[in-house]
This record gives structure tokens, C-alpha cells and sequence, in this order.
């Protein structure tokens, strides 16, 4: 576990860099985007870069600004709509999941992990960026990006697995209060553009005071 003064120095030095570097222009990151909008995003860039999600979003939530639009277009339709993300399933995610919000919610989204989780589509990953990004809430989220920054940093054994609770137990330890949607972003641009997963630039890296990996692989 980091130290205290490792843990200050990774947030100040982590969100510096996205406060200058980061992705502000996506639309589903905008101020304006509604929690359905979020919830929306949140699918379409599990398993798909935001470049692509980049390419469809903007028409698909003028389209679809709600839980019913999506109900009340047919199927194939919708597939159409969101075809060049691949991965089939989404459609059914989407018509699924709009149904769950419409006859559970009141055409909401749901404000809590397990009402989240419940809904079609919905892994830990998707639930927790929901709440942070939509909601405030203070939650961090782990994927392999976020997993392998963490295990560099911090020199743990268990390299780009996900899942690991370590990381998210760590994850959450490192978390800045009432800060969670821009450490998460944070991370995920953090991990496209520095600490990439084949040659990251270590030289450039504002994290490189801190870093095992660095450490190790200079010495
Ligand atoms: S120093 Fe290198 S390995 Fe460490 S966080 Fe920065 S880019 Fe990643």
C-alpha cells in the first residue's frame, strides 16, 4: 500500500495532468449530459474506443434522450443505429435496459450500485462510472488500463488483472474525494496516452518520481 505522501503525490500529480492533457471535449463527459445520457456512453464504450463511440453518440442521444425513444423504435432499427460499434448484444442491452428503467424507475436511472447492477448490460465497471460520472458519488472504477497504471506505480503482483479486488480496494484508498469522476477519466486518458500498455513514456511521465516500474526498469 502506498504511503501517505506517495498517495498525495500521485492524485495532485494525476489530476494536474488531466486538468491540462485530458479528453474535456467528449460529449458524454459535457456537463449537460443527463444520467441517461451517461448510462448510454457507458455501454457503448464497454469493449469500443471512444473514437467510435465519438462517431455515433452525438445522433443516437438526439435520437434516443430517453428510455422510451429507444422502446418506441424498432428493433432493427436501433441495431442499424449503433451497427459500426459492433458487438450485437448492445442492442438488446439497450431496448432491455430501457424497459427495466421505464417500468422500475420511472424512466430514471437508479442512483445505487445494486438497482445499477440490475439493470441489463450493467457490470461493476459500467455501475461505478454511472455513479461517479452521473451522480457525485465517490466510487473508483477499475479496468485492465486503470489495473496496469496502479500495478506500475505501486510494483503489485497482480499486472493488469481487473477484477483483483486489491486494485479496487486501492483504487478507492487513492480516490479524492468529491473528485471521483475526473480521477476516473483521469485514468483512462492517463492510460491511452502516457502509461500505455506497450512503451509508455516514462521520461515524460509526472508520475515518474513515484514509480516502481520506472524505477526498476532505469536501475
Ligand atoms: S513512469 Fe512509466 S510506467 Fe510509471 S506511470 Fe509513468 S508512464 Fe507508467
Amino acid at each position: 500500500m502506498p504511503s501517505p505522501n506517495q498517495a498525495t503525490f500521485f492524485v495532485e500529480n494525476l489530476l494536474t495532468w488531466y486538468e491540462e492533457n485530458g479528453r474535456h471535449d467528449l460529449p458524454w463527459r459535457a456537463d449537460a449530459a443527463t444520467p441517461f445520457n451517461v448510462l448510454v456512453a457507458e455501454l457503448m464504450l464497454q469493449q469500443t474506443s471512444a473514437g467510435q463511440v465519438l462517431n455515433v453518440y452525438g445522433d443516437f442521444v438526439q435520437k434516443y434522450p430517453t428510455p422510451e425513444s429507444i422502446l418506441d423504435t424498432p428493433q432493427e432499427e436501433l441495431a442499424d443505429d449503433i451497427e459500426s460499434l459492433g458487438l450485437r448484444k448492445r442492442t438488446r442491452y439497450f431496448r432491455e435496459a430501457s424497459e427495466q428503467l421505464v417500468e422500475n424507475y420511472d424512466s430514471s436511472v437508479p442512483d445505487t450500485r445494486s438497482e445499477l447492477l440490475e439493470l441489463q448490460g450493467v457490470g461493476e465497471y459500467t455501475a461505478t462510472s454511472v455513479l461517479a460520472h452521473a451522480f457525485e458519488k465517490d466510487v473508483a472504477a477499475v479496468d485492465t488500463n486503470v489495473a496496469r497504471i496502479l500495478s506500475r506505480v505501486f510494483g503489485l503482483d497482480y499486472d493488469d488483472k481487473p477484477e483483483a479486488s486489491e486494485n479496487w480496494e486501492l483504487a478507492e484508498e487513492l480516490l479524492p474525494s468529491g473528485r471521483s469522476s475526473d480521477y476516473i477519466h483521469a485514468l483512462i486518458d492517463f492510460g491511452a496516452e502516457v502509461c500505455t500498455a506497450s512503451n509508455p513514456s516514462c521520461e515524460s511521465c509526472p508520475l515518474e518520481g513515484i514509480c516502481e516500474y520506472r524505477s526498476e526498469e532505469s536501475s
